[in-house]
């Protein structure tokens, strides 16, 4: 079988990273407790979410979050094409295991195109508690530079 070549350069990931949000309705509170705890070193990275998640995680943090479409009506894929565009440096991505989604195909291809272009994916609240405090967090980050 042929392979697939991706070869073209990907940008560094910046210092202060774009960083999405998507959480499932099962995992919005664990989301807004964690994005809580978290507030102060979210700081310096701006937020982009699905549309439910980010109108929660507006009131909890009291700061402006860019807003997509709800997850089942297409946020999921408007974040995937954000990242296509270089324009999201990581996926914070509370998803239910437990629960069929209607979306869960947008849900895949999202997961495939984090992975695709090399951006740092949590799935759960142990992943992002470990990333947020990682020495990384704050450091521009090189990707692929040549072909896959
Ligand atoms: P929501 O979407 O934030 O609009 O609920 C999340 C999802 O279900 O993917």
């Amino acid at each position: 079988m042929s392979k697939i070549a991706f070869d073209h350069a990907l940008p560094p990931l910046p210092e202060n990273k774009r960083i999405a949000l998507v959480a499932h309705d099962g995992k919005k509170s664990e989301m807004c407790a964690w994005a809580k705890k978290h507030a102060d070193a979210l700081k310096p990275h701006s937020l982009v979410a699905t549309g439910t998640t980010g109108s929660l995680l507006e009131q909890e943090l009291g700061r402006p979050i860019t807003k997509c479409a709800s997850g089942p009506l297409g946020g999921d894929q408007q974040i995937g094409a954000l990242i296509v565009d270089e324009k999201i440096d990581m996926l914070i991505f509370f998803w239910d295991p437990l629960t069929a989604q209607p979306h869960d195909p947008d849900v895949k291809a999202l997961l495939r195109i984090a992975a695709l272009y090399e951006i740092p994916i949590a799935c759960n609240r142990a992943s992002a508690d470990f990333f947020i405090t990682s020495g990384l967090i704050g450091k521009s980050y090189p990707r692929r530079v040549g072909a896959a």
